[in-house]
């Protein structure tokens, strides 16, 4: 066998192993699902091999009459779900439907507001100094949100004063971002829509985490409560193929659709595309039932380890009302997030670990920060409901406050997945939730 037959049979062999682990571990990242059969069956399909740059009936490509009919039901079932006048679903991700999203809004160098890293914002929002998109990358200078941190949210007084101050120095802001990667409670929009208006400010939702929740009217509605334009990734609660959508008012369609193309994209992943006009055909039909579980599960599993002493976020407003929960681990046997997230992924349990609020202030960092950030979307798109949310909390808790065996949590965190191996809330829920598709 020569050298590169065996490197090409291991890639297949370390995908076999990925998969097999799959099956047998309980997934808690809040940013990821997993995709039903028949999108995995979409996004195999020969759109992954072309291109067709520019809009449906507008494109600067030949070859694309079937392409195009799917990009416009991909647009239309869109704008159905999150009853939006405008809709781009080329952007191949969350952070490029970010940067669609901030070119449409502002020039370079125009300063926004965003959420800090430490209270949930994602780096797609952050500085030049953090190496952030939004400043490393389209150069804008970003201030953040002022925070409260015991209602984990952003604090809407002491934010319009920063905007009145910054405005009267001459350091005006021009584009409000909402929207973070630790999000359990939805953002005061509808609050900032006047002084928007005063100063001639975007107001801009990422949605990325949310975005399922969304759609099935179950968070918040942004495009209702002011957001001029929102983004989403399309693989967090909505569980879909790796993508990226923009929403928007009318007035901001072509200025996004320019952003995209001639701007950031050439290909757009069309077979994803794809498998994203599936899944949202999937969300219009058991949307509402997924996300409604979803959040039961997110509260569940919050209460189970409240109730075994762990110290979640947000105890007196209900732990979460989206899919994440955040835990301070520094009082558990533990002591950091990164020791528990490492612990925990040998006993076949994954998680994030995550920075607390206050984490800086005690010297903590990302690569040792005192929490961790727990998501319920895959775990219920397995078809598990409360009883198992307790039984995770179980697992957890034998771990790592009680200080069983590795090895023995990693065998009941297998054994207890044995029963969850199917797709729920799609139209074909036959199929094995993790079985690889191979053509040889
Ligand atoms: C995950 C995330 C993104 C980026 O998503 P990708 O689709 O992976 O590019 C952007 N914004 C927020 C708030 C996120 O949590």
């Amino acid at each position: 066998m020569t050298e590169h037959k065996k490197l090409y049979d291991q890639v297949f062999d370390l995908i076999e192993k990925h998969d097999t682990w799959m099956q047998n571990t309980i997934n808690l990242i809040a940013s990821e699902n997993v995709s039903s059969p028949a999108v995995r069956s979409a996004i195999v399909c020969d759109f992954r091999d072309r291109y067709a740059e520019g809009w449906p009936g507008e494109r600067v490509y030949a070859g694309c009459k079937f392409i195009d009919e799917v990009e416009l039901i991909t647009i239309d079932l869109a704008k159905k779900l999150f009853n939006a006048p405008f809709a781009d679903v080329r952007p191949i991700s969350g952070v490029v439907a970010n940067l669609a999203m901030y070119t449409a809004a502002m020039d370079t160098n125009e300063r926004m507001l965003a959420l800090s890293i430490a209270h949930g914002g994602h780096i797609s929002h952050a500085r030049k100094n953090l190496g952030g998109t939004a400043g490393a990358i389209r150069g804008h200078k970003v201030r953040n949100w002022v925070f409260n941190d015991e209602e984990f949210n952003i604090d809407v007084d002491a934010s319009i004063d920063l905007i009145k101050k910054l405005q009267n120095k001459g350091d005006e802001i021009k584009f409000l971002l909402f929207g973070g990667s630790v999000f359990p409670f939805p953002h005061p929009v509808k609050e900032f829509r006047d002084i928007a208006d005063e100063y001639g400010m975007t107001i801009g939702y990422d949605s990325a985490h949310v975005s399922g929740l969304i759609t099935a009217g179950r968070f918040q509605d942004p495009l209702r409560e002011g957001a001029d334009m929102m983004t989403a990734s399309t693989h967090k609660t909505m569980p879909g193929p790796q993508h990226g959508i923009i929403l928007a008012q009318e007035e901001f369609a072509e200025p996004i659709k320019r952003a995209s193309f001639p701007g950031l994209l050439s290909n757009h992943h069309l077979h994803n595309v794809a498998g994203l006009a599936v899944v949202l055909a999937e969300l219009m039909e058991f949307g509402v039932e997924y996300m409604d579980q979803i959040l039961k599960n997110a509260k569940a599993l919050a209460q189970s380890l409240h109730e075994r002493g762990w110290q979640v976020i947000a105890e007196h407003k209900g732990f979460t009302e989206s899919h994440v929960i955040l835990v301070d681990v520094t009082e558990t046997p533990m002591k950091d997030g990164r020791t528990v997230e490492e612990e925990l992924e040998n006993a076949n349990i994954v998680i994030n670990r995550n920075l607390l609020p206050w984490d800086k202030k005690r010297g903590r960092d990302y690569k040792t920060p005192g929490g961790i950030r727990l998501g319920t979307s895959e775990l219920t798109r397995l078809g598990m409901k409360e009883s198992e949310m307790d039984a995770v909390a179980e697992l957890m808790t034998r771990l790592v406050m009680k200080g069983e065996k590795t090895e023995k949590i990693a065998a009941d965190a297998s054994e207890f997945r044995k029963d969850y191996q199917k797709v729920h809330y799609a139209f074909d829920t036959d199929t094995d939730a993790y079985a690889h598709l191979r053509f040889m």
